[in-house]
């Protein structure tokens, strides 16, 4: 694990709690403290700190598409697959993000409303 002293480096580490709902290798899963939808889901990158979309490097290439590969499997095993889902990764200051290592916000178990105008 390279430097994560982000609040979810302390999540992966078991530091502090938190509802985890999916893991394998490299990719750690699990609820939002705060949830946007019926299901909202977190998933990040176990072994590897990268705190933004933006600081992403081609290396990076398979491990950001492994989020994406584990929030659809997850929506599988919960039945979202027909009803659909969405995923939205939040990138520094405009979008919101709160939390500088990169995660994938899964939402679901719901009509979504549209979503990207200005607050
Ligand atoms: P961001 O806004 O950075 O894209 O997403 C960060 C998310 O982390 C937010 O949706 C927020 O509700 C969630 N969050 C903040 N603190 C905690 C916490 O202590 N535990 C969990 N499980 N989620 C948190």
């Amino acid at each position: 694990m390279t430097d994560n002293d982000t609040l979810f480096g302390k999540i992966i580490r078991r530091e502090i709690p938190a509802t985890i709902v999916y893991e394998d290798d490299e990719v750690l899963g699990f609820r939002d403290i705060a949830p946007q939808a019926p299901v909202h889901v977190l998933f990040v990158p176990k072994n590897v700190h990268i705190p933004t979309l933006d600081d992403a490097r081609p290396e990076h290439a398979a491990l950001v598409g492994k989020l994406a590969l584990a929030a659809a499997e997850y929506a599988r095993r919960e039945g979202f697959e027909q009803d659909g889902y969405r995923v939205v990764m939040n990138c520094r200051g405009d979008a919101g993000q709160t939390v500088f290592h990169i995660h994938l916000h899964l939402l679901a178990g719901a009509q979504l409303g549209r979503f990207g105008t200005p607050a």
